[in-house]
């Protein structure tokens, strides 16, 4: 910028819309849900501008009617993440060039066609994807994604603002230059929103990027895709792989000039990542920033105090929501022996009620999850509680995989507070239940503490304000989102900055400034106006 200080626009929540029957939005996307799902698509792979068909393709359907075929989708092979790689490093210096304004405007724009004209669309492509129901769609493809374009603009101004003290005699300046080298983003299914943001946010502050989107998103991706360029954001900066994820990541991680990695997935993932990382170390012309927002065993604690319906309805909107594959789902909760009948009664309740199929009849609370491998899983441990006797499902362990991946919200109690569903995420409409004796309050703090590897989000539930400080104190590492009398999920972009630590991820913190500053590596430049010509020092003197 050389000709003022720009004012960027005053970054704004995106307000959700209802969905309600007999709004235009809802027939728009009903309309746009039928139109792609009765068309199909053949998805390229996106580098430099180019679509790149390999002819390698893998199919692609709704989790809900895995027998529909949506589209096909191509296959890269190492060479072409090789491409990738070249041609964003041959973008990168006439983007890091760009005046800041110039990609604010791409940005935000790509935030107004997401608000406008394609806001259908990328809903309706997300229920199809992911199986979300409009609601969990709207806030997340929508809203959030929205959010994330336009507040992150006004991340980067305050960043660029915050710069050191002058002297009359020496003007110092701080210049957040992007990295030297290329990010490479590596997104899950459940978010369309994550899987825009994280090359986005690298793109926005001057980086350019190889972005490889979970097989399971490739759909939704593909509306991203189309909306990136209609934004204008030019050929070579944001490139776009899919195919074998240990390949493509073992090319990238090969490149000296690989300078950064932008995850969100599961630990077990980004460890490996971590560990090739380090083996490579050696051949990076610089230490790559490592950023990994990763798995949880999201917990809600009721003191005696609580009121059950809140609880109830913290267990049911936090455990169940999008089949409670959010990385912030409740799946394990700590209920009060005197709370617990009401609490069940009211949770058994909200479950008979939730009804389960397809996104598109939008009476339908829960509908399927991502794929068979996660059905499969979610259906063995299912099973094994079934099966073992220090376990007791009260509602669901039913499931279905005829037409979709439907498994029934199920609620497990157990004896034991460390049962294998109390620890370990399995990322599907599973919640299990520890029901404690009232006196044991701060004991069973202890034990939410020390229960899991993760330290993601959590809820409390209290109306008595010295429990809620004592559980606040003692939950201090457990969470790196944790909430007071409310669900441990739905965090908005600007309002709650979102991440957690321990084996949760780097907590660098999406939706903040915090996580822009990783994408930038500072210079700090001293301007001397008159420069010293004699390097005597007064005391030096006589
Ligand atoms: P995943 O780990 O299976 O996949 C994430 C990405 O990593 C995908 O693009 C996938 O193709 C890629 N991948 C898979 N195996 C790989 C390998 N060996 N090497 C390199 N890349 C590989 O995760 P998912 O199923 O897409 O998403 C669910 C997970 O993500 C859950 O654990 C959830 O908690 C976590 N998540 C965390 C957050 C957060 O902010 N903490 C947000 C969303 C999801």
């Amino acid at each position: 910028m050389g000709k003022g200080f720009f004012q960027v626009p005053t970054a704004i929540n995106e307000p959700v819309k209802s969905y309600a029957p007999g709004t235009p939005e809802r027939e728009e996307v009903l309309e746009t849900y039928a139109k792609m799902y009765n068309s199909t698509v053949d998805i390229p792979l996106y580098i430099n501008g180019e679509e790149i068909k390999t002819g390698d393709t893998a199919t692609m359907a709704p989790p809900h009617d895995h027998q529909h075929i949506l589209g096909t989708y191509h296959k890269a092979e190492k060479q072409h993440i090789q491409k990738a790689i070249d041609t964003a490093l041959a973008a990168r210096q006439q983007w890091a060039d760009l005046p800041w304004e110039q990609r604010a405007a791409i940005f935000l724009k790509a935030a107004e066609l997401i608000a406008g004209p394609y806001r259908a669309k990328i809903n309706a492509a997300t229920m199809l994807a992911q199986s979300k129901n409009i609601f969990q769609a709207e806030i997340d493809a929508a809203c959030e994604f929205i959010d994330f374009l336009r507040f992150n603009v006004e991340f980067m101004v305050r960043i660029y603002e915050d710069q050191p003290d002058s002297t009359a005699d020496a003007w110092n300046r701080l210049e957040y230059r992007p990295l030297e080298g290329f990010v490479y983003a590596i997104t899950p299914f459940n978010f369309t929103a994550i899987s825009g943001n994280l090359p986005a946010s690298a793109a926005l502050m001057g980086n350019t990027v190889v972005w490889k989107p979970s097989d399971s998103q490739i759909y939704s991706a593909k509306v991203i895709v189309d909306i990136f360029k209609e934004a204008g954001v030019p050929d070579g900066v944001i490139n776009v792989v899919y195919g074998d994820p240990v390949m493509i990541t073992d090319t990238v991680l090969a490149s000296p000039d690989f300078a950064g990695v932008h995850f969100t997935g599961s630990t077990h993932v980004f460890k490996d990542i971590w560990a090739k990382i380090g083996t490579n170390i050696h051949n990076y012309k610089t230490y790559p920033r490592i950023v990994g927002e990763t798995g949880g065993k999201d917990f809600i604690v009721a003191h005696p105090s609580a009121n059950p319906k809140q609880v109830a309805t913290g267990i049911s909107r936090g455990a169940f929501e999008f089949q409670g594959q959010k990385c912030s789902a409740a799946s394990r909760a700590y209920i009060p022996k005197s709370l617990w009948p009401e609490v069940q009664k009211f949770v058994l309740e909200d479950i008979k009620s939730f009804k389960i199929g397809s996104p598109e009849d939008m009476s339908n609370f829960i509908t399927a999850v991502i794929h068979e491998g996660s059905f499969d899983k979610l259906a063995k441990y299912i099973d094994q509680a079934k099966s073992d006797d220090n376990a007791e499902i009260i509602a669901g362990g039913t499931y279905d995989k005829s037409k979709g991946y439907f498994i029934d919200p199920t609620v497990i109690v157990t004896k034991d507070p460390k049962y294998t569903t109390m620890c370990t995420e399995l990322f599907g409409p599973v919640i299990t239940i520890y029901v404690y004796d009232d006196e044991k309050w701060s004991d069973t703090l202890q034990l939410v503490d020390q229960t899991s590897e993760y330290a993601l989000t959590g809820a409390i539930f209290s109306t008595d304000r010295y429990a809620a400080a004592e559980a606040t104190k003692a939950l201090e590492n457990s969470a790196g989102n944790f909430y007071i009398n409310d669900k441990p999920t739905g965090a908005v972009v600007g309002q709650q900055p979102f991440g957690g630590a321990r084996a949760s991820g780097t907590n660098d913190k999406a939706g903040s400034y915090l996580n822009l500053l990783r994408w930038v590596s500072p210079r700090t430049i001293k301007e001397t106006f008159v420069s010293p010509s004699n390097y005597r020092y007064p005391f030096l003197g006589e």
